[in-house]
Parts: structure tokens; C-alpha cells; sequence
């Protein structure tokens, strides 16, 4: 066959996986190749259940724990200067799945035990990576799905409740990527 006439052999060029395990999968269509400059002129899409793959989901588990380690050992040099005083409804307490260890829940049950603080406050986790057992549950206030624990304050802005005994997952959220940041600017 004539190398200007091959079909181009399909190429992923986009991946993206939800929480719930929903991986939509962007890929470039075989093309007949006229050129010797490759030009993407089709793209098709498939959305799978990671859950459905015993392959995928394992492999998915280890990119997300490997992906986190260097997270977490590349911390972003914003985060100090970041000012969430005049924010209103702290968006970063909401929508996010916050996973609690065990060490989080001794923080933060006070009288209850272990077992009764995880009725009250959590669910069960949804995580990747398979290191949290429970995340805390969330509500609903006219902005939308929040954390248990964000409540509104006298001054009517939205405020952790359990601040000082926040989960790590919280302690380590990454301000700098908030985009309510701007609108306060
Ligand atoms: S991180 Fe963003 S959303 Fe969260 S309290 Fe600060 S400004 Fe508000
Ligand atoms: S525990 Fe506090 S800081 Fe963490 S998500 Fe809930 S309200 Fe926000």
C-alpha cells in the first residue's frame, strides 16, 4: 500500500474519569492519510464504566494513587497567599468528596464513637486510590450539595463549623486552584 493512502491507525487524544467512574474517551478516527501532514478531520467518543473493566479499574486505582503521591510531595507555592476571608458561599466545601481516615474522625467525633460518628456524619467512600473507608456526608442549601459541616455564619457567609478539626483532606485543599478567588479580587 502506498504510505500517503494508509489509514491512520486510531489515536486517544483525550481521557477524562469522573469519580464515579464514568472514563469518556475522546479518540481520532481512522483517516484516509493524503498527506504526509496528519490533520485530525474526525473524532469519535465512547464513554465506559471503569467499574465494568477489571483492568481498567485497577489500572485507573494505581494512576490515581501514584498521581496523588506527587501532588502531594509538589505542593503549590500559592497556597499561603490565598484570602478566603470575603467569600461567601466557600464553593471548596462543595461538590468535592471529602474522605476521612480514621485519625480525621477521632478529630472531629468529640463524645460519639468511632461507629456512631460514621452513621451520623459519613458514607461511604468514593475513592480511587482505596486508602478511605468513609467520606463525610453532604446536604443541600439553596447553592447546592455542601459538606455536613459548612453552616452559615452571623455575618452570612458560609463557614466551616469544625474549622480547628477539619480532615486533612481539608487541611490540604488546593486554594490556589479556586476560582471564586477571582471574583473576590
Ligand atoms: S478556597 Fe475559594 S471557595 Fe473556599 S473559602 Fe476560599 S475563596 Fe471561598
Ligand atoms: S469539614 Fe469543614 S473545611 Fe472540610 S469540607 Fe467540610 S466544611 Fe469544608
Amino acid at each position: 500500500m502506498n504510505k500517503l493512502t494508509e489509514l491512520n491507525g486510531l489515536s486517544i487524544s483525550d481521557l477524562e474519569l469522573d469519580q464515579e467512574g464514568k472514563l469518556t474517551v475522546t479518540f481520532d478516527l481512522p483517516v484516509s492519510q493524503k498527506s504526509t501532514h496528519y490533520a485530525v478531520s474526525k473524532q469519535g467518543t465512547r464513554v465506559l464504566d471503569v467499574y465494568d473493566h477489571e483492568d481498567l479499574e485497577r489500572l485507573a486505582k494505581q494512576l490515581f494513587a501514584r498521581v496523588k503521591k506527587h501532588v502531594m510531595e509538589e505542593p503549590d507555592e500559592d497556597m499561603d497567599s490565598v484570602n478566603c476571608d470575603q467569600c461567601k458561599e466557600a464553593t471548596c466545601c462543595r461538590e468535592y468528596n471529602v474522605l476521612v481516615t480514621n485519625e480525621d474522625i477521632d478529630q472531629l467525633r468529640g463524645a460519639l464513637s468511632r461507629v456512631d460518628f460514621a452513621k451520623k456524619y459519613t458514607d461511604p467512600a468514593v475513592d480511587w486510590t482505596g486508602e478511605f473507608k468513609f467520606q463525610l456526608k453532604s446536604n443541600q442549601d439553596k447553592v447546592g450539595d455542601k459538606c455536613v459541616f459548612l453552616k452559615r455564619d452571623r455575618t452570612g457567609r458560609m463557614r466551616c463549623s469544625v474549622y480547628e478539626q477539619r480532615p486533612q483532606i481539608c487541611r490540604d485543599f488546593d486554594m490556589a486552584i479556586c476560582d471564586e478567588l477571582d471574583s473576590l479580587n
